[in-house]
């Protein structure tokens, strides 16, 4: 029996038996890459019932959403993969600089290894699955840690991935802090974490024990900048959805907004009506703990704004009315941790500079939202900020296309993955050349000719390709 302090899990022995998978080589082969997303996407269609009951069960999700953003994401995920695996996997050809004459060059990708992904529990399917697909696409056996704050979900991909994924090359643990740590004490070969900025540095300091690669996607706060001559309107429709999806337990969810003052009022009664529309039509997500509820709660105490959204929690099914508030205190801790529910401060600013501003004061986002019909607009706010992505006129929408690198930046994040990220997160792209031993001419040896050295300089001031 594991004592309190012992860990439940051999680690180490997990760790070997994928060691034996990857060491087999069968893994690197592109037909065992396609088996598995094939695999995927036949465990998240054929047990969609089964994944969406998981989530209902604990994070009392919308069927819909449930489908829409943890299933779809994942199956669409892994058929992009799927579609563009061989030219992902071909061997590049690169120019050679004359001084390398005769000679070819060109790069070619090995999977990384053994790897972990440890996923959060907002989106419990699709943050622990999405990863993988970049990991089978490149060939790598992973070990995948879910969320033990989202159990039911845990339980049924533990049951579920060893039935259509090769069982010795993916392994499933469930388990909480004690069973992280034990696992980052192994030397993995890549680490894709997806999880708060605090935790995040335990992963990273723990990797650099190994000197292990990490891909780090973390949270913070994402800014959403409306400017006056947006489409109040949509943009107002927008805002609220994307705040409600998930009760704002999404990574990232609009966490804050920052308005033209001379749109402000107009703004903001939109918004006042579009969450009201949501609060009393549409079905809420659960704060996923009376933990969580507490700390958003007390995220309400001492903003200094003013609430124009009445607060009403209901602790039974720890759901939480949203609430919007006008003017909080930019020192607040409303306005310095990131909220991560249904809580949405708006602050007016003088101009979009202003809001520049202000965002480029802060850590960097890992989202950040504009809505204006400006193409200038656009082009300066894109290039006076840095953020992990950027979505114009909508939010949370650039997450869904499998072709965009989804990664933060600084504190939100390191590396990306999705798509052709996803398979080079978990690649390592190998330079390789070749140069003939036919024609081996001794004066390309030392001491070299004075006449060879001049034909030399002479050719090297060729442009390079
Ligand atoms: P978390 O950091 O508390 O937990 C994430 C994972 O780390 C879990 O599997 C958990 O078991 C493990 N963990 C927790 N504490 C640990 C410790 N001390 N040592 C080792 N492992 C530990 O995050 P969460 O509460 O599950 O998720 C919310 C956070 O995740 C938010 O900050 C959110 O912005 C972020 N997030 C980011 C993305 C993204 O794609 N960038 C997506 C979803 C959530």
């Amino acid at each position: 029996m594991p004592t309190k302090s012992e860990p439940s899990v051999d680690a180490g022995g997990l760790r070997q038996t994928l060691q034996e998978a990857f060491d087999s080589g069968r893994t690197a082969e592109a037909d065992w890459r396609r088996q598995q997303l094939k695999g995927l996407i036949r465990l998240v269609e054929e047990n969609e019932k089964q994944l969406i009951d998981a989530m209902v069960a604990d994070l009392g999700k919308p069927r819909f959403d449930a489908w829409l953003t943890d299933l779809l994401t994942t199956r669409d995920e892994a058929r992009h993969a799927l579609r563009h695996l061989d030219d992902w996997m071909r061997p590049r050809r690169h120019p050679v600089p004359v001084v390398t004459f005769p000679s070819t060059a060109w790069t070619e990708t090995q999977p990384i290894g053994v790897t972990l992904i440890i996923a959060p529990w907002n989106y419990p399917v699709q943050l622990l699955l999405s990863p993988l697909v970049g990991a089978l696409a490149a060939g790598c056996c992973a070990l995948l840690k879910p969320s033990e704050l989202a159990p039911a979900t845990a339980a049924v991909v533990a049951e579920l991935v060893p039935r259509y994924i090769d069982p010795e090359a993916v392994k499933v643990i469930e388990g909480g802090v004690d069973v992280t740590t034990a696992l980052l004490e192994q030397q993995w070969d890549h680490i894709l974490f997806t999880g708060s900025t605090r935790v995040g540095q335990v992963v990273m300091e723990a990797a650099s024990r190994h000197l292990t690669p990490v891909t780090l996607e973390l949270g913070g706060k994402s800014p959403t900048v409306v400017a006056a001559d947006a489409d109040l309107k949509v943009a107002a429709k927008r805002i609220a959805w994307a705040k409600y999806l998930n009760a704002g337990q999404t990574c990232i969810a609009p966490d804050y907004v920052l308005v033209e003052r001379s749109v402000q009022d107009d703004f903001t009664d939109r918004l006042v009506d579009e969450l009201t529309r949501l609060r009393d039509k549409a079905e809420p997500t659960s704060i996923v703990n009376a933990n969580h509820v507490r700390r958003l709660e007390g995220l309400l105490d001492g903003h200094g704004g003013e609430e124009l959204l009445p607060r009403k929690t209901d602790h039974a099914s720890r759901t939480m009315a949203p609430v919007i508030v006008r003017e909080p205190d930019p020192a607040s801790p409303l306005m310095q941790e990131e909220i991560f529910g249904p809580l949405l401060p708006v602050l007016g600013v003088d101009s979009v500079d202003d809001a520049i501003a202000f965002v480029r004061a802060r850590p960097r986002p890992l989202a950040l939202y504009l809505f204006s019909s400006s193409s200038e607009t656009e082009r300066r706010v894109l290039d006076r900020t840095i953020a992990g992505s950027v979505c114009v006129n909508h939010l949370v929408y650039q997450v869904a296309a499998p072709s965009l690198p989804f990664g933060g930046v600084g504190p939100s994040g390191m590396g990306a993955y999705h798509g052709k990220a996803g398979f080079d997160a978990f690649s390592h792209t190998k330079s390789v050349m070749r140069r003939p031993t036919r024609g081996d001419v001794p004066f390309m040896y030392p001491p070299f000719p004075p006449v060879v050295q001049k034909v030399m300089r002479l050719l090297t001031r060729w442009p390079l390709r």
